[in-house]
């Protein structure tokens, strides 16, 4: 067993409970403990005591090398398995896209055969975690992501790797930005990050009235327990207005990722978009004209 001076564990649940409404009994599961994605860091801290790195449960039936990615499933997989080689062409994106490095160190995915297996690993090296559909963890010694092979599965694992690649590479990266990113990249190659589902959720908050945009809330956010579905959301249309909007815009994402890398210390990206691009009430101005953008009419 390792000593741990860090765990940091993402999990995330149904996107919203209103997709869940029209999903299955497993989901609707997820849909009565609660409509957001859930994480809780001091968890995943006990539960990295419990040696689940040397689990005798973990699928091991077959092994594909990709890249970066280990994936160690229970059932046999083909190397050439689309998801396979999405995930691996996702380390070039998620590289290219934020101007990051790619790293050499293995992220670890354990795909379980169907949910019993995963709810019973998960229930006994991560006791008292919440369900949820997949899941990433980082600690000193490993990245590794655990899922159960399921309708979704494209999506959590784009998600959940995005973390991995990321981590690899800038393991000081905010808890909102962390998220924003993923959800950024979760989505198939050819929909250019545009999440249909986040666009929909923000749009009919601002109708209601009940959102307000502010980053350095989201900034603010220490545990992943308290992101809620508002969170996820505008973090990802942070992200998507950074990446899409001006070429200005995407460098001072890019360089707060590189300075992220030597010092996590360094100023947060609100005080770099004040000093870059005007004040708060500009840039939430262009960021909700962004949201306009991308709503359909
Ligand atoms: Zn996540």
């Amino acid at each position: 067993m390792h000593p741990l001076r860090h765990v940091r564990t993402i999990a995330r649940l149904a996107l919203c409970a209103g997709l869940c409404a029209g999903l299955g009994a497993g989901c609707a599961q997820i849909a009565v403990l609660t409509p957001a994605r859930l994480a809780d860091t001091s968890l995943a801290r006990a539960a990295a005591t419990t040696g689940w790195s040397e689990a005798t449960e973990l699928p091991r039936r077959s092994e594909v090398l990709a890249g970066q990615l280990v994936i160690r499933a229970d059932f046999p997989l083909a190397e050439q398995h689309r998801l396979v080689r999405e995930l691996e062409a996702l380390r070039v994106d998620v590289s290219q896209r934020l101007d990051l490095p790619v790293s050499d160190e293995p992220v670890h995915l354990y795909l379980f055969e169907d949910h019993e297996r995963y709810d019973a690993f998960a229930g006994r090296y991560f006791p008292g975690f919440p369900v949820r559909r997949a899941f990433f963890i980082e600690t000193d010694t490993r990245l590794a992501v655990f899922a159960p092979w399921q309708d979704r599965i494209a999506e959590d694992l784009r998600h959940e790797t995005t973390h991995g690649y990321v981590h690899a590479v800038v393991p000081g990266v905010p808890l909102w930005l962390d998220e924003g990113i993923a959800e950024y990249f979760e989505l198939p190659r050819g929909e250019q990050g545009r999440h249909a589902d986040h666009i929909a959720h923000l749009a009919g908050r601002l109708i209601e009235g009940t959102w307000r945009i502010d980053i350095e809330r989201l900034e603010s956010l220490e545990s992943a327990g308290e992101l809620s579905q508002d969170h996820y959301a505008e973090s990802w249309l942070w992200v998507h207005w950074l990446l899409h909007t001006t070429p200005e815009r995407k460098r001072i994402l890019q360089d707060y990722l590189a300075d992220l890398r030597r010092d996590v210390k360094t100023a947060p990206l609100s005080a770099r978009l004040t000093h870059l691009q005007g004040g708060a009430v500009t840039c939430n101005a262009a960021l909700r004209a962004h949201l306009e953008s991308l709503s359909p009419r």
